[in-house]
């Protein structure tokens, strides 16, 4: 939960100063920032093509931002700098680790059991022991409530049951910070809600998430901090009682209007 800067003087988790990003000629982010403190969830609200998507893909550098400064924890990127070839994609790698993303559609490896797609990464990627992997991958989808499911295949669950062991897939990393792209999007209305619970159950541990969702309701239960963007700016941010309750910008209440 939020704290004071007086109660928690340790750095930010989260800290993003000056994002700036074009596609072509398009300027998609004209300088963002803001700092997420460990623990917290940070929601991005926003119309569709205001830039949320692409401030999370540069948290986890899928998009490379033009100019601004990305830290996580104690790796900072500045990409203004970024040294081109190798020693940029070592950066750009360092921070990458840093947070795990679950995708609007889970992208489960359709011939692997529910267990060995969480597996698959801590072992592979980072090297794990196998056993511990396998162990903490229980624990996980106990988590998720897949705790029985472990054995079967993907293609056996539903679409809410397969995005939740995409989640449980993300957090066997261990990241830093857990960023969710509109992760309930693609499903179909009734699988909504068991997705939204599991976050909202990360939400309340010790997990620092970001989320982009246009659930607005559960944005007002989960968010410690709104980002509200349009046009590639934050418009207005602050605690969710503040922007989603009783917003100062006219943008901010209009858009709000239009989806409650
Ligand atoms: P949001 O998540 O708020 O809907 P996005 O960050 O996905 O917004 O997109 C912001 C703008 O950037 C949109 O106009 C989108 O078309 C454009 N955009 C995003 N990714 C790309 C890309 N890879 N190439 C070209 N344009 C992109």
């Amino acid at each position: 939960m939020t704290d004071t800067a007086e109660q928690n003087p340790e750095p930010a988790r989260i800290r993003v100063h000056g994002l700036e990003k074009s596609f072509g000629d398009q300027k998609v982010l004209r300088g963002i920032d803001f700092e997420s403190r460990r623990g917290t969830s940070t929601v991005l609200l926003g119309p569709s093509g205001s830039g949320k998507t692409t401030v999370l893909r540069s948290l986890n550098v899928l998009d490379t931002p033009d100019r601004g400064v990305i830290g996580i924890d104690d790796v900072e990127v500045d990409f203004a700098t970024l040294p081109a070839g190798k020693a940029g994609r070592r950066e750009s790698n360092r921070l990458r680790a840093q947070s795990g993303m679950v995708f609007q559609a889970h992208n489960l490896f359709p011939h692997r059991t529910v267990l060995e797609n969480i597996v698959e990464g801590p072992v592979v990627a980072q090297g794990r022991p196998r056993e511990e992997a396998v162990a903490d991958a229980r624990v996980l989808l106990d988590q998720v409530g897949l705790g029985d499911r472990g054995d079967a295949y993907p293609f056996q669950l539903s679409g809410g049951q397969q995005q939740r062991v995409g989640i449980a897939r993300a957090l066997a990393l261990k990241p830093r910070v857990v960023l969710f792209d509109e992760p309930t999007s693609a499903l179909d209305p009734e699988l909504v809600g068991e997705v939204l619970a599991v976050i909202k159950d990360l939400a309340t541990q010790d997990w620092t998430t970001v989320i982009v969702t246009h659930e607005i309701r559960f944005a007002e239960q989960v968010a410690d901090h709104v980002l509200f963007l349009d046009g590639g700016v934050i418009v207005e941010q602050g605690p969710s009682a503040q922007v989603i309750g009783d917003p100062v910008e006219d943008r901010t209440r209009r858009f709000l209007k239009r989806i409650l």
